[in-house]
């Protein structure tokens, strides 16, 4: 059985399907606040957008940083959309929690035992991200060092490996995330913006979630794909993502499931 992960006004892994969604990075409080409306009125639960990048190129934009915390405050509030941002080190925890639902390792960190452990002795939701290189037994170990430290509100993200195929980013691993749901209580989304690279197969493989039974998506959007500072290439634009939830629902829905709500007014954190 499934352990549902409460992450703000909405439910990660019960019986509705999450779409989480928005930009790579927060850029401006524009950006992120023209992304975050869409999200809301196409049916998006869960808002993301990063503030600490991990860029494998240190000469790349590496997020706003603390400029980015109000802007963060200012969107979940105007929306009432819950929020999750990566934390990319232990001393990130305490500036990133007061701001967000729910904190996301990413690939480059799920190996980083003493973030997990922190992590751990938290007792915010983690959105956890497989490493682009792990085993899925690694993977749920990861988890593992969460459960051990208490904190078992934990939801797991597939989000593609490295295999020899060049194009593709990554290749998603959609069996690996259904034996993840299987083998282990923790909801399972996967990331087809980072696993593909390519915004033409988001849609398509978040169908292929949707029918495999999985709990949701993480799909990144921007407003204006050539301006973006991160990850543009593999962004859906704001008409992308309508598209997206537009053929969501029918899959779901003869599957007797629907894309998950949200309560407002859920005093934040
Ligand atoms: C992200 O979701 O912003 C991200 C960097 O993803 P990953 O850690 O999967 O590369
Ligand atoms: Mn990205």
């Amino acid at each position: 059985m499934t352990r549902p992960v409460r992450v703000g006004g909405t439910v990660v892994g019960g019986d509705a399907f999450t779409v989480v969604a928005g930009p790579c990075a927060i850029e401006s409080r524009d950006q992120f606040m023209t992304v975050a409306r869409r999200v809301r009125d196409e049916g998006g639960a869960v808002l993301r957008g990063g503030i600490f990048k991990m860029r494998t190129d240190p000469h790349s934009f590496q997020g706003l940083g603390p400029e980015a915390l109000a802007y963060a405050d200012e969107v979940r509030r105007a929306t009432g959309l819950p929020f999750v941002v990566e934390v990319a080190a232990i001393e990130q925890v305490e500036v990133l929690a007061p701001h967000a639902d729910a904190l996301q390792v990413g690939s480059r960190n799920m190996h980083n035992y003493y973030l997990l452990k922190e992590l751990g002795h938290t007792r915010i939701p983690v959105l956890l991200k497989r490493g682009f290189a792990a085993e899925l037994r690694e993977w749920l170990l990861a988890a593992e060092y969460l459960v051990a430290g208490g904190n078992e509100s934990i939801i797991l993200c597939e989000r593609g490996i490295r295999t020899f195929e060049r194009e593709t980013r990554n290749t998603l691993d959609l069996a690996g995330a259904v034996w993840a749901r299987q083998r282990s209580p923790f909801p399972v989304l996967v990331d087809p913006s980072h696993a593909t690279g390519r915004p033409e197969l988001v849609t398509p493989m978040c169908l292929a979630a949707a029918a495999a039974g999985l709990d949701g998506v993480m799909v990144e959007v921007h407003p204006d794909n050539a301006a973006a500072l991160s990850d543009g290439f593999q962004a859906l634009t704001l008409e992308g993502f309508s598209n997206l939830t537009r053929a969501l629902r029918p899959i779901l829905a003869a599957l007797n499931r629907s894309l998950s709500s949200v309560e407002q007014g859920i005093p934040h954190p």
